[in-house]
């Protein structure tokens, strides 16, 4: 990016760049809408200081002086200009100077990007305090133990933000001093004991920074605003933003701030809140605080805070103002507002405010009041759900009303949806337990963290519940890609796998002893809660989609193998099968020996006669999903992995002989399994995903496709028999080359037409192919002759332009992210730069040769937002995903064309 700042040097020139906005006396430099400067928190804080609300004042360094900072190394002499101008006008309006004199002044200084980044970045409170401050503090307030306590935690918190001093060091003194005082609480350290703590944290400081505690105020402001730059580059920001799809560039604005105290007596506290329940949706007041108590106390769970309703018993006039307050902000945002305030000696003051985080059924909940209220059209409704949030109605979720909850702990919500089940700690246990069909049993799997060997347990589990590990864990991943509920990272679980118990909240839970889990928030919950079955029918949700749908351009199919999925994926709202993986239908207990079979004949009669028992089958299964989609296309593919997939593992069958070998030699199975093995070492490859696969299969086994195409149109003739309208489309994978193509094709055409004229009955199909290599990218004007549709197998697609494995990208794959190198895992967010340029390139070629190409995508990426955007955006003609994405996808879909009808910022790159 050429800045100015780049070409001309800040430390001597100076520039006529803005760097410090002043907010206070009722009148602020910034504005609301000044997000890119300002981050949400400074444009939140202008807006309300303008409004005449009580904000603490203050001032907000912009972005632009933290990209310089990124890119330099310091900050240019400017900002520090500007900065010293604006603490000056600080201290002139509060009458009071920054850690000096008999009132001292003290401020906050806090991250605050464009976008909320909840607790990612850092913060600093009571800055300004020194040695000879602290004294004036204590005289002023007339109260000692705050003002040390002030002081003890801004060595504290400055120790660990700004000079990187691991947290536990304090945590240790900090202990040990309430060990020796016999303090059960924070709070029952006296004034005296707080003084004894901080000469202790000084000596921290010391010794891990090899510096003293910075005494001097000013160097402390500056040193601050120096580590909250930094802290946008801190792992946890660089993963949120990872997952949330903001970009790097953007940087934090950092916001100096005027310190108010909730913790100066019984009339004063703080608290957050929402302005409607950012759980359910209900328009309610919503939120807790805490009497004498400062921010971290809230959120550390030290003290349990209280309902917000009960504020209007302890102090009315500050609950009614509070309630005008955010009343009027979340008029004046037209969205539901997040809250902080604090209460400084009866006195309300306003922290900051901001459009409230919400789960999906209050965001879709919340969207439908507003329109009602009057207070945002249908048309802004429709961007007010993130398309993922939808899965909130596909999973269960837990029955709190008039349950008792008692939540023992909070992990990362991990997967989302409830689970309700006893306690087991191996996978092998929950298996046990689990049962099967009738004598089914719920167990939720608990354990420090999973591995592939737990996969048995975790298939079988109700959730899952790790100590450790985050979201995108083993445990997280798996789950997520089960639609499993799961809860990982849950510190504060004790798991002690051989004692089989695991300790919360000084209780202790035995193997059997239930437990509840909210995968969608992330709590653990004591005892057997009742369970809400999911509601893809729920009429909120559906009110919603009735207002975006209408925008919609691109069709939604459903990946679906079986006709139980098929079914699913109806009632989600699919509009055709998009992929029929055939190769799945294989797998069956009664359907693999036939298989091998074919794969183990040597001659093609052989074959054949293994294919003639699959046939009645596949076709059954057809049938079937022809039957669910009555009327919707369904895009069945011809056979595609490397046939020794359908095999046993070399490796197996050598313990298996070697076993049978030493104890009977003269077991006829070893015959039999010494044929096996000669089979799969002659179809090993060294590189299989780029091997005998595909089309190429089809094309070295043609009775493959024979029967295959048989399957398909005696069944699409049979369904069509009973009234039922069919449209198969016949999908060849793997095509590089126009021949290719041709080769396959016939067989199929040849086929459809020998059925046709035996079952005297014709069913309208196509045949088409998957565009899932760059060369048939290239070359999608010549497959186009013979290609009636193409669909972009964007998996396979992604891994031959990359030449990334698709499964063995793990291994580098955090390395490439963390260090930037991409952006985001593109097996799951399509490339728009490289892969994206192939789909485009593909789609015009093709419609060169055949104006009318039906073309679609059925890779992982036809359910992600962000490529299904990219997919409208290339006008393709529909996107296929796994049944529980379809919701998704429609609504990401409407999303997009609705932001190019109305001309709205719908894009989901921020
Ligand atoms: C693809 O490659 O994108 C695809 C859908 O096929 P598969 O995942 O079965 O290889
Ligand atoms: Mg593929």
């Amino acid at each position: 990016m050429a800045t100015l700042t780049e070409t001309l040097p800040t430390e001597t020139k100076a520039s006529s760049i803005k760097y410090v906005y002043f907010f206070g006396g009722g009148k602020a430099e910034g504005h609301g809408k000044m997000k890119d400067d300002l981050g949400g928190k400074g444009a939140g804080l202008a807006e309300m200081t303008n409004a005449g609300l009580p904000v603490p004042p203050g001032f907000t360094i912009q972005t632009e002086a933290c990209r310089e900072y990124m890119r330099h190394g310091k900050a240019s002499a400017d900002v520090n200009r500007q900065m010293d101008g604006a603490l000056e006008r600080l201290e002139k309006l509060q009458g009071q100077r920054l850690g000096k004199g008999e009132n001292p002044l003290l401020v906050s200084v806090r991250s605050g990007a464009k976008f909320s980044m909840p607790g990612m970045m850092d913060t600093i409170l009571n800055l300004g305090l020194n040695d000879e401050s602290v004294e004036a503090l204590a005289k002023r307030g007339n109260n000692a133990r705050f003002a040390y306590d002030s002081y003890r935690r801004l060595i504290q918190m400055f120790g660990s933000v700004v000079l990187e001093i691991p947290k536990h060091a304090f945590d240790e003194v900090f202990d040990a001093k309430k060990k020796q005082k016999k303090a059960k609480l924070d709070t029952d350290l006296d004034a005296k004991a707080l003084k004894e703590v901080i000469v202790e944290y000084k000596k921290v400081v010391k010794k891990h920074a090899k510096q003293d505690f910075p005494q001097d105020a000013h160097d402390q402001l500056v040193m601050a605003r120096e580590a909250v730059f930094r802290s946008w580059n801190n792992d946890r920001a660089k993963h949120y933003r990872r997952i949330s799809n903001i970009s790097d560039d953007l940087g934090t604005a950092v916001n100096v701030q005027a310190m108010v105290f909730g913790n100066l007596g019984e009339t004063s506290g703080t608290g957050v809140g929402f302005t409607r329940n950012p759980a359910t949706g209900a328009n309610e007041f919503y939120g807790e605080f805490l009497m004498n108590a400062q921010g971290e106390d809230v959120v550390a769970g030290i003290r349990t805070p209280v309902p917000i309703l009960e504020l209007e018993k302890v102090m009315p006039k500050v609950y009614n103002q509070l309630r005008e307050i955010t009343t009027r902000l979340e008029k004046h945002y037209r969205d539901m507002q997040d809250f902080e305030f604090t209460i400084q000696e009866g006195r309300l003051y306003m922290l900051q405010t901001r459009n409230g985080k919400r789960t999906g059924r209050a965001a879709v909940r919340v969207a439908i009041q507003m329109v009602e209220e009057g207070l945002i059209t249908k048309e802004e409704a429709i961007f007010r759900v993130e398309p993922n949030q939808l899965y909130d109605f596909l999973v269960p979720r837990l029955d709190e009303k008039n349950a008792k909850v008692e939540v023992l702990t909070k992990g990362l919500p991990a997967s989302p949806g409830a689970a309700v089940g006893q306690i087991v700690f191996t996978a092998d246990e929950a298996v046990k337990k689990a049962g099967h069909g009738a004598s089914k049993h719920p167990v939720i799997l608990v354990r420090a963290e999973t591995t592939p060997e737990d996969i048995h347990g975790m298939e079988v589990a109700a959730g899952i519940l790790t100590s450790r590990g985050g979201m995108t864990s083993h445990a997280a991943v798996v789950t997520r890609g089960m639609g499993k509920c799961c809860v990982v990272g849950a510190g504060d679980l004790g798991v002690d796998e051989k004692k089989r118990e695991v300790r919360v909240k000084g209780q202790v839970f035995k193997e059997g002893d239930w437990i509840s889990l909210d995968g969608t928030s992330g709590r653990v919950i004591k005892g057997k809660l009742n369970t809400l079955p999911p509601s893809p029918d729920d009429p909120e949700m559906l009110t919603f989609m009735a207002w975006a749908e209408p925008f919609r351009k691109l069709r939604v199919r459903a990946n679906a193998d079986i006709p139980r999925d098929a079914i699913q994926a109806r009632a989600f709202g699919a509009e055709g099968i998009g992929l029929c993986r055939t190769e799945h239908m294989f797998f069956a207990e009664d359907r693999i020996p036939h298989m091998r079979a074919m794969i183990m004949a040597r001659e093609e009669a052989d074959r054949r006669t293994a294919l003639k028992k699959l046939l009645p089958m596949q076709r059954a299964d057809f049938v079937g999903i022809f039957k669910a989609m009555d009327g919707f296309p369904v895009t069945i593919r011809t056979l595609d992995p490397p046939l020794h997939e359908f095999l046993p593992r070399r490796e197996d069958l050598l313990v298996e002989i070697a076993v049978l070998e030493a104890t009977k030699p003269k077991s006829p199975k070893l015959k039999e399994l010494h044929k096996v093995l000669t089979r799969v070492e002659e179809l090993h490859e060294f590189n299989p995903m780029l091997g005998h696969r595909g089309c190429r299969l089809g094309i070295t086994y043609p009775e493959i496709t024979e029967m295959q195409a048989r399957a398909i149109f005696e069944a699409a003739v049979a369904v069509a028999k009973d009234g039922i309208k069919v449209l198969p489309e016949v999908m060849i994978p793997l095509t590089g080359t126009l021949k290719e193509m041709a080769n396959q094709a016939a067989i199929v055409r040849r086929v459809a037409e020998e059925v046709f004229t035996e079952k005297k009955q014709r069913v309208e199909y196509m045949v088409g192919t998957m565009i899932e290599l760059p060369r048939a990218a290239l070359v999608a004007d010549e497959i186009a002759k013979e290609a009636e549709f193409f669909s972009f197998g964007t998996n396979d697609l992604t891994q031959t332009t990359f030449g990334f494995s698709r499964d063995d990208i793990n291994k580098f794959l955090p390395a490439y992210l963390e260090e930037g190198i991409l952006k985001q895992d593109p097996f799951a967010v399509l490339d728009r730069e490289g892969v994206g340029q192939l789909v485009r390139m593909a789609t015009e070629r093709g419609r060169k040769t055949r104006p009318n190409l039906k073309v679609g995508i059925c890779g992982e990426h036809g359910g992600e937002p962000s490529s299904v955007e990219f997919c409208h955006m290339t006008g393709l003609n529909y996107v296929s995903c796994s049944p529980y994405r379809v919701l998704t996808a429609r609504l990401a879909a409407a999303q997009a064309a609705a932001s190019d009808q109305l001309k709205v910022e719908g894009g989901r790159t921020k």
